[in-house]
């Protein structure tokens, strides 16, 4: 009677026998050894770096020049940071102990102004687990919220649970302007959410083994840790810090006191005051003096000013509006956008200060009757001009969009 050789279950017990030269194999067992061929497929495979190019600065700034419309200062910082992270990846193990040290960084500029875009942008041209994770969930151990290690738990999962491509990878930390301390004196009672959290990020920035909780959220006594070291993950901070232009004012005008004031003060840009923001002024805010010296590399985004909100409407590679033609292509339906009517969106993006995010919403709520309405007509094009947008932007429309 033929059996499988690897279960030993008879030709009448599986559903298919496939012989060998020596041997059967089941159905059964080839699903199962065709699971684990895969899964060390994908362990060795996915995020391996040795045939990976370095890109060059260069390189990097112009990827990011396709997406990301505007932030030269930025796109420039985060290409070379990123250049020198991979640098240190790479770094042979030499007789001399010059130690490459990682540079974290931390961009600091108003909500939609393109933070998040230039960080996934960075982590759609390399091949390195990324994520992005929300600094206001973090709590202190012991307390209502997530355990600071629950970071690493996204860039776990990024990775596919594969520990060696996470250590290599990048951690966005959006929002940690919210774990400022309040006050620049530091506190009498405990600030749970805010400073405690900066102390428990500490250790993951430096560089240290830590126990991860693989579902995250908190920490489980039958939960199994899995250890990760931090010394190679690029931390890419973020955050809007409302109102540190007043802190970096202060600062520039007890500066500018005395010799040489008046000059000083006439070249100070009043409209875009990050871009002179310092380590000193995010102390004032309220970081703490260690999480900003774990924080190297520290740059700004400028202000979107009306020029900028048209390029990002349809310059980017995936704008807004190419992604409109897309759709209607996908219809064979020609799409075109009169410049008047972008002129309009761009108007009106302007005018709820609603910057970057508010122009897909405008746009979702100038294009839903034709996304509705053409995929059923014989039409093959369609022309959006200023009257049309002003016709479906009707009052009510407008209101939920200054609402929003
Ligand atoms: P935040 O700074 O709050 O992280 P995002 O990066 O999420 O802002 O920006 C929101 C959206 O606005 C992006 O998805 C993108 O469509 C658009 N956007 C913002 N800034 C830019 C920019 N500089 N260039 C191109 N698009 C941008």
């Amino acid at each position: 009677m033929d059996k499988c050789s690897f279960c030993g279950r008879e030709k009448s017990d599986v559903d298919l026998l496939i012989a060998g030269m020596e041997g059967h194999i089941c159905d059964r067992c080839i699903e199962q050894a065709y699971t684990i061929v895969e899964e060390e497929f994908k362990q060795k495979n996915t995020f391996d770096m040795s045939g990976v190019t370095l890109h060059k600065p260069v390189e990097i700034k112009a990827f990011l020049d396709q997406y990301v419309i505007g932030q030269e200062q930025a796109k420039k910082i985060l290409s070379v940071a990123v250049y020198n992270h991979y640098k240190r990846l790479n770094q042979k193990v030499t007789d001399d102990d010059t130690e490459i040290e990682k540079s974290n960084i931390i961009m600091v500029g108003e909500t939609g102004t393109g933070k998040t875009l230039l960080a996934k942008t960075i982590a759609k041209m390399l091949h390195v687990p990324f994520t992005i994770v929300d600094a206001t969930v973090l709590t202190e151990a012991g307390y209502v919220g997530e355990d600071i290690e629950s970071l690493l738990t996204r860039l776990l999962q990024a990775a596919d649970y594969n520990v060696e491509a996470a250590e290599r990878g990048i951690v966005m930390i959006d929002e940690l302007d919210k774990i400022a301390r309040k006050g620049d004196n530091p506190s009498i009672t405990r600030d749970v959410s805010g400073e405690g959290v900066q102390q428990g990020m500490l250790k993951l920035l430096e560089g240290s083994v830590v126990n991860v909780p693989p579902q995250g959220g908190r920490k489980h006594p039958e939960q199994k840790m899995i250890p990760v070291n931090t010394k190679n993950i690029l931390f890419i901070c973020a955050g809007a810090f409302d109102g540190i232009e007043r802190k970096i004012a202060q600062r520039l005008n007890t500066k500018v006191i005395g010799y040489g004031a008046a000059k000083d003060a006439e070249q100070i840009d009043r409209d875009n005051m990050l871009q002179y923001v310092s380590p000193q002024d995010l102390k004032s805010f309220g970081l703490i003096p260690e999480i900003i010296g774990r924080l190297p590399v520290l740059t700004h985004l400028d202000p979107l000013d009306r020029t900028a909100l048209r390029q990002i409407l349809t310059e980017p590679k995936n704008s807004i509006i190419n992604q409109y033609i897309k759709l209607f292509d996908l219809d064979d339906i020609e799409l075109t956008f009169k410049e008047d009517a972008l002129e309009f969106i761009v108007d009106k993006a302007v005018e709820f200060k609603l910057g970057a995010r508010g122009l897909r919403s405008i746009c979702e709520n100038i294009m839903t009757d034709a996304m509705f309405e053409m995929p059923s007509n014989d039409a093959s094009k369609m022309v959006i001009t200023k009257d049309y947008i002003e016709n479906k932007l009707d009052s009510r429309s407008a209101q939920r969009l200054k609402a929003s």
